[in-house]
Formats: structure tokens, C-alpha cells, sequence
């Protein structure tokens, strides 16, 4: 299949509540579609959200990526030479994950249709269904077990408590009152975005081990791969790169430093599947797990990130309540939610068959 045209188109979607981390409040979706078509008659689709704080990419510099130095190259080339075209994208643009992510998932369904088989079975195929867990905002603690109780009546069995805002006595409390509210079956892990030094992340986690946490993301800043490492060895509660690891070369470092049990890997920080199963093909061979997040996307960025998830043996959690925090879902076709159960439609691709006003 060759490429004959690529656009770009933007959507916002309201959230149903404000998502807050130690980061940022974030009130709308902001996406931007990308539409690759191809000579034979066909479309594929990716997604990239502007995520300032954590990228630096905003959707002006993502739309500009794509539509002034990706799309020049692209036009023309066969979908057969596709490691070309990876190989002409990073010659030319240094950075810009998410502009990268979104072609780059555009290129994969691509490449999966033309191979007639859904995503994750054309990467691997390793699972048919995934389970996510859904994040509690960072709010007073009280709020926070409201919220808490309320996606475990849900159907939700895992719950992704933001904390790192505010100190650590807040965030102890945070966690002590969710726990009371949900009872000890319901899996608690934490993400505290960066927001401890490795010292409070140590005091933290030490008090918080009696509340039984399955893991802590990112507790220190993504640049204090010496501090992770302190926090990792220092507790018993499994600790997990997000900010710190974008691109398999700060994978090697944090693997290499020992700086982490787990590692979240998220399209937009990694420029995509290609990079995505490169670093989680090192976390394997150091006897380290991932899991698959997501920025706030819609349900296409969420689609390929679900096949990426599903197809290898070594991605083991799952992360992808954004489609379910939008008031209007956008995106006709793609994965299928039932509660925190996300199924895979046979079609070929990602299976999307439109965004709904483009
Ligand atoms: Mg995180």
C-alpha cells in the first residue's frame, strides 16, 4: 500500500470530572487525528494529545510535526518499506513522541490490514482480552475515597490513586481512607507523578506497606534515576518508571541502574509501537514487566495502545480508563469496553471506522 495523502484534524471532548495529578488539571480531551490514506482505497488512523508538562509538545508543535515534516516525507513511500520510513522520521525530527506516535500507529494499522489480521495478533497475539483500572484523581481524602467507592460499584477491581501533591501526611491519609472505604479486596496501586523526593518516597511507602499497595509509579522526578533506585531498594513495594523512561535509551539506564521493578510504557512518550516493543523487549530480558498507560486520549490513541498491550507476554497491567472518563466518545469501531473488561473486535487494523465529525 502506498501513501497518497495524510491530514490532520483536532477534537476536544469535556471530562465528566477534572482529572488532577501532581502534574496538572486537565478539564477537556484534546486530540489530534491523524488520517493517512492509501492507494488501494484505504485508511488508517492515529492520535496524538498535547501533554505540555510531561512531552513539551503542545497540539500546534504536534500538528505542525506531522503536517510539515513528516507528512513531505511520507507521501509516496510503501507501507513494504515501513522500517524506511521510520528510520526518514527520526533523521528528521528529534523528540515530538507524540507526533511521532500518532504516525506511527497510523502506519501499524496499515501494515496490520494490509496483512488482513486485527493489531495485536500481527504483533504477537499473546491475549484476546485485558482488564483496566481507573484513576482517582488527586483531591482532599475524603473526596478521594468517595470517588474510589464509587468506580468500585463500578465494576473497577483496580484503582490508580493519584497522590505526590500537597505532603506526605495528606497523601498517607489519601490512601488510608480509600482503604477503609473499598475494603482489602480491591487492588490499590498509587501514582505519584515525580511529586517526592526520594526521602518522602521512602517514609511514604514504608508507612503506607500495612495498607497493602501493588505498586508506586514515578515517585521521584523522572530525571532522579539514583533516587529511584534508593526508593526501589529501600522498599518492599514494587516501584515503577513512567516520566523517567520515554525511549529505549533511558530504558537502558533505568534497567541498567536497577532503578525499577516495572516500567509504564505510553505511546506518547515513546513515539509509538515501534520504540514501545523495543523497550519492553529490554524490561524482559531484565526480568522486569511492563504495563501499558495512556495519556488523556480518546479511544483511537487507547486502540492501539490496547493492541500493543494485549499482543506480548511481558505487558502484564493495563491502564487505559481515558476513554471512560470523556463525556462523548468520538471514534466509531476500535477496542469494546464492558465495565473494566476491553475486548478485540476481529477487524483488521485497529478496527476504527471514523471519528465522528471528521
Ligand atoms: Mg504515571
Amino acid at each position: 500500500m502506498k501513501i497518497i495523502d495524510i491530514r490532520t484534524c483536532r477534537t476536544s471532548v469535556p471530562l465528566k470530572k477534572p482529572f488532577k495529578t501532581a502534574l496538572r488539571t486537565v478539564f477537556d480531551a484534546t486530540s489530534l487525528i491523524v488520517i493517512i490514506t492509501y492507494d488501494q482505497d484505504e485508511k488508517s488512523f492515529g492520535e496524538a494529545v498535547p501533554t505540555t508538562v510531561i512531552t513539551g509538545e503542545t497540539l500546534e508543535s504536534i500538528d505542525y510535526a506531522i503536517c510539515e515534516v513528516i507528512k513531505p516525507i511520507l507521501l509516496g513511500t510503501s507501507l513494504i518499506h515501513y522500517e524506511q520510513i521510520f528510520s526518514a522520521i527520526d533523521r528528521v525530527l528529534i523528540g515530538n513522541t507524540s507526533a511521532k506516535a500518532a504516525i506511527d500507529m497510523a502506519i501499524y494499522d496499515g501494515l496490520a490490514k494490509q496483512a488482513r489480521l486485527p493489531l495485536y495478533q500481527y504483533l504477537g497475539g499473546y491475549r484476546n482480552e485485558i482488564e483496566t483500572d481507573f484513576t482517582v484523581s488527586v483531591n482532599r481524602p475524603l473526596e478521594m475515597a468517595e470517588d474510589a467507592m464509587q468506580y468500585v460499584t463500578e465494576g473497577f477491581r483496580t484503582l490508580k490513586i493519584k497522590v505526590g501533591k500537597d505532603d506526605i501526611d495528606t497523601d498517607i491519609q489519601r490512601i488510608k481512607r480509600i482503604r477503609e472505604k473499598v475494603g482489602p479486596n480491591i487492588r490499590i496501586r498509587l501514582d505519584a507523578n515525580q511529586g517526592w523526593t526520594w526521602k518522602e518516597a521512602i517514609v511514604a511507602i514504608r508507612k503506607m506497606e500495612s495498607m497493602n499497595i501493588e505498586l508506586v509509579e514515578q515517585p521521584v522526578h523522572k530525571e532522579d534515576i539514583e533516587g529511584l533506585r534508593r526508593v526501589t531498594e529501600a522498599t518492599d513495594t514494587l516501584i515503577m518508571a513512567d516520566e523517567s523512561i520515554f525511549r529505549s535509551d533511558d530504558a537502558i539506564k533505568v534497567l541498567e541502574a536497577r532503578s525499577c521493578d516495572l516500567i509504564n510504557l505510553k505511546l506518547m512518550k515513546s513515539g509509538g509501537i515501534k520504540e514501545a516493543l523495543k523497550i519492553n523487549r529490554l524490561a524482559e530480558a531484565y526480568g522486569v514487566k511492563c504495563m501499558v498507560g495512556s495519556m488523556i486520549e480518546t479511544k483511537l490513541g487507547i486502540t492501539a495502545a490496547a493492541h500493543l498491550a494485549a499482543s506480548q507476554p511481558n505487558i502484564t497491567r493495563y491502564d487505559f480508563d481515558a476513554p471512560l472518563m470523556l463525556t462523548d466518545d468520538l471514534i466509531e469501531g476500535g477496542i469494546i469496553y464492558e465495565g473494566k473488561d476491553i475486548s478485540f473486535p476481529l477487524h483488521h487494523g485497529l478496527g476504527i471506522k471514523g471519528v465522528k465529525g471528521v
